[in-house]
């Protein structure tokens, strides 16, 4: 799948849309999501044009990569999840329901987050 440069998290990078930043820097940004799932969830995206976890593990630089796993611990630390415990995820492609086509990763804390998958 190409980038689509029209994608809501391309705009917030832009300026375009408003976001509530939790953390950034030069290749980061981790803001609250719109539509919180618990007490605490902020999405943490890389600023390069990357769709998805398979494209960012791809085509990104050790740099980049460093830093989207640095900006993790950024947000732990701003949202004070360390003691407590924290989820990461990220959804790619159709099966995980992938909604927004620009790698991101959801941190979830500040309750205690049940079983990991919804069991069928
Ligand atoms: P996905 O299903 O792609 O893993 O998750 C997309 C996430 O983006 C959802 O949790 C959704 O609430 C969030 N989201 C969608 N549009 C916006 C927006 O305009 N601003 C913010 N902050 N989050 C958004």
């Amino acid at each position: 799948m190409s980038y689509d440069d029209k994608n809501i998290f391309a705009r917030i990078l832009r300026g375009e849309i408003p976001c509530k930043k939790v953390f950034e820097d030069a290749h980061t940004l981790a803001f609250e999501d719109i539509n919180p799932q618990a007490p605490v969830h902020v999405l943490v995206i890389p600023k390069g044009k990357y769709v998805s976890m398979t494209d960012f593990a791809e085509k990104a630089s050790d740099a980049e990569i460093a830093a989207l796993n640095r900006a993790v611990l950024k947000v732990v630390e701003a949202k004070g999840l360390m003691s407590s415990g924290y989820r990461v995820l990220t959804n790619a492609g159709a099966n995980a329901h992938q909604e927004v086509p620009h790698l991101h990763l959801h941190v979830f804390g500040g309750r205690a987050l049940g079983s990991m998958l919804v069991k069928r």
